[in-house]
C-alpha cells in the first residue's frame, strides 16, 4: 500500500478507501494507494502548522543549507526517481529524467532565495524617519498537482514555498503516487524539520478537506480546466490566496517561409513526446497554404519511424497511455473526426505493441475544423491535428478563438512577423522557432483564458510572490546627539 507522509515519516491515515495503481505499460496493477479521508488531511496541516514558526525563524543561511542538500540527494538519486515515474505514469526513462532535470532547476533557483527575499529601503522618507518593506511567508500551503508531471509540477511549487519559510502540503495525483514519496524521503534526509513537508495520498476528498481547511493560506493547483476552475472558486470563497493552472490546446503556426524540416521535427517531438499527454504539447498544427501538403508528407515520413514501446525500454521513443480509460477516450476522437469529415492520415490505433498495455501511435488528422470535437477538445494524447488556413490573418483569428491560451509556436524566418505574432497573440508562454517554450525556472510559468485562473503564473518571481506577503514598515529611530524628540513629522519634514 502506498501511504502518506506526515511528521517526517510515512503515514498509515485512517482513510478506508484506496484506489490500484498500474503500469501502463503492462495493464497490471502494481498497488494501491491509500485515499486520504478529511482526517488524515486534518493530520498533515496539523503538522506542517506546528513545523511552521520553528521553519519561519530559521535562518535564510540555514534553511538555504537544507536546500543544496536536497539538491545534492535528488542529482545523485535522479535515475531512480525517472524510473518510478515510467513505472507508473508510463512515459520514457529518458523523458521521465528530462522532467528530473526540469524540476532541479527549480530547486536551483530555490537555492537563491536571500537574494530574492531582499525587500526595499528608503532611508531618511521625513527626519529621522526610515520606511521599508519585508517579505514573510504565508504558513501553510497545499499543492494540488496532475498525473503528467509527478515530479516537475510539484517542484514548481514546493521548492520555492519551502524556501520561503512555509510548511507545505502536497496532494499528488492518485495515478502516480510513488514520486511524492520519494521526494519526502530525500528531503527527511536532506535536514529538512518534520513536518515542514508533507503528503496526502487522495482524491476529491483529500481536495476539498484541504479546500475547507481554515489553516491552509493559499492553494497552488495544476490540472484540467473544469477543476482549476472550481479549485479556484473554492478557494476564493475559503478566503485562501489561490493560482490555478488548467488545460492546454496549443497551436503551432507553420508560414509559409519556415524552414520545413525543423518544423516537421519540432511538430513531431512536440505533437507526440511524452505520448501528447503534456500542457505544452502542441496539439493542432496550423499550416499557412501553400505548406500544408509539403509539411504532412515530411511529418508523416517522421512518424513512420517513431518506436512506440515500454517507456523502460531503451529503444522506446514514445510509451503508452496513463489509463486504459485514458487511451480509449482518445482513441474515440480517432472515430468522430472521420465522421466528422476529416481525414486520419496516420491512424494510431494500427501496428500497437502486443500485450494489454494502454497502447495508441502517433496519428495525424487533417483538414480539421474549428467545429469538430478533436479541435474543440484538449485531447490529451498523441493526436496531432492539421487545419489548413490560407493567411496569417486567419491563423490569428483561430488562435484568437480558441479559449486556452497555454503556450504556443510560431514557425518562420521572417523577424517581423514573428514580433507581430509575439505582440498580438493571446497566450501565456510563445516559441519562436521552439516548439515548446516551457519557461526556465527564473522565469514563470503560466498561461492565458482558461489555461489559467488566478494572477500569478508558478514558479520564478510570481512564485516567490504566491508564497509571500510584503509588510511595509514606517519606522523613526532618533539621532542620540539630536537633543529633543522630533514631533513633527510630517509637517515639519
Ligand atoms: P485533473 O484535473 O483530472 O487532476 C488534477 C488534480 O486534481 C489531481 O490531483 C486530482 O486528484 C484532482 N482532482 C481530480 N478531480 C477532482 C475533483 N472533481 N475535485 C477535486 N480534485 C480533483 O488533471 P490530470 O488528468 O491529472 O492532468 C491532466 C490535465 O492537467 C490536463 O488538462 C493538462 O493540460 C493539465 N495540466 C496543465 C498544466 C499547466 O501548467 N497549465 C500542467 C500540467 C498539466
Amino acid at each position: 500500500m502506498i501511504h502518506h507522509w506526515v511528521d517526517g515519516k510515512p503515514y498509515a491515515g485512517t482513510g478506508t478507501r484506496n484506489a490500484p495503481v498500474t503500469n501502463p505499460a503492462t495493464g497490471v496493477t502494481t498497488d494501491d494507494v491509500a485515499l486520504a479521508s478529511a482526517e488524515d488531511v486534518d493530520a498533515a496541516v496539523a503538522s506542517a502548522r506546528a513545523a511552521y514558526p520553528a521553519w519561519r525563524d530559521t535562518s535564510l543561511s540555514k534553511r538555504v543549507q537544507i536546500l543544496f542538500r536536497f539538491r545534492e540527494l535528488l542529482n545523485e538519486r535522479k535515475d531512480e526517481l525517472a524510473r518510478i515515474i515510467t513505472a507508473e505514469h508510463g512515459k520514457v526513462v529518458s523523458d521521465a529524467a528530462g522532467e528530473v532535470a526540469r524540476g532541479l532547476e527549480v530547486v536551483e533557483f530555490a537555492c537563491g532565495i536571500p537574494q530574492l527575499l531582499k525587500g526595499g529601503f528608503s532611508e531618511n522618507v521625513s527626519t529621522s524617519v526610515d520606511a521599508y518593506s519585508i517579505l514573510q511567508p504565508l504558513g501553510v500551503v497545499a499543492g494540488i498537482t496532475p498525473f503528467n508531471f509527478p515530479v516537475m509540477v510539484p517542484m514548481w511549487m514546493f521548492p520555492i514555498a519551502i524556501a520561503c519559510g512555509n510548511s507545505f502540503v502536497l496532494k499528488p495525483s492518485e495515478k502516480d503516487p510513488s514520486a511524492a514519496l520519494f521526494l519526502a524521503e530525500l528531503w527527511a534526509q536532506a535536514g529538512l524539520p518534520e513536518g515542514v513537508f508533507n503528503v496526502v495520498q487522495g482524491d476529491k476528498t483529500a481536495v476539498d478537506a484541504l479546500l475547507e481547511h481554515k489553516d491552509v493560506k493559499a492553494v497552488s493547483f495544476v490540472g484540467s480546466t473544469p477543476i482549476a476552475r472550481y479549485i479556484y472558486e473554492t478557494s476564493a470563497r475559503n478566503g485562501k490566496r489561490v493560482q490555478a493552472l488548467g488545460g492546454a490546446k496549443n497551436h503551432m503556426v507553420v508560414l509559409p517561409d519556415a524552414d520545413l524540416d525543423l518544423a516537421a521535427d519540432a511538430a513531431v517531438n512536440a505533437g507526440f513526446g511524452s505520448a501528447g499527454e503534456r500542457c505544452m504539447a502542441i496539439s493542432v498544427l496550423v499550416a499557412v497554404e501553400p505548406v500544408a501538403d509539403e509539411l504532412i508528407a515530411k511529418i508523416t515520413e517522421r512518424m513512420a519511424k517513431l518506436v512506440t514501446g515500454p517507456g523502460d525500454d531503451p529503444a522506446s521513443e514514445m510509451g503508452p497511455l496513463v489509463t486504459r480509460a485514458h487511451r480509449d477516450t482518445v482513441a474515440a476522437y480517432l472515430s468522430s473526426s472521420a465522421e466528422q469529415g476529416a481525414t486520419l492520415v496516420v491512424d494510431g490505433r494500427e501496428g500497437l505493441p502486443e500485450g494489454e498495455g494502454f497502447w495508441l501511435r502517433p496519428t495525424l488528422i487533417d483538414n480539421v475544423t474549428s467545429g469538430m470535437d478533436c479541435y474543440k477538445d484538449e485531447i490529451f494524447g498523441p493526436v496531432l491535428s492539421v487545419v489548413r488556413v490560407s493567411s496569417y490573418e486567419d491563423a490569428m483569428e483561430l488562435l484568437h478563438n480558441n479559449p486556452y491560451g497555454n503556450g504556443t509556436a510560431i514557425f518562420t524566418n521572417d523577424g517581423g512577423a514573428a514580433r507581430r505574432f509575439q505582440n498580438e497573440v493571446e497566450v501565456g508562454m510563445v516559441g519562436i522557432n521552439v516548439p515548446i517554450p516551457v519557461p526556465m525556472a527564473y522565469y514563470s510559468f503560466g498561461g492565458w483564458k482558461n489555461s489559467l485562473f488566478g494572477d500569478s503564473h508558478a514558479h520564478g518571481i510570481e512564485g516567490v510572490h504566491f508564497y509571500t506577503r510584503t509588510k511595509a514598515v514606517t519606522a523613526r529611530w532618533l539621532d542620540p546627539s539630536h537633543g529633543g524628540i522630533n514631533l513633527g513629522f510630517p509637517e515639519n519634514a
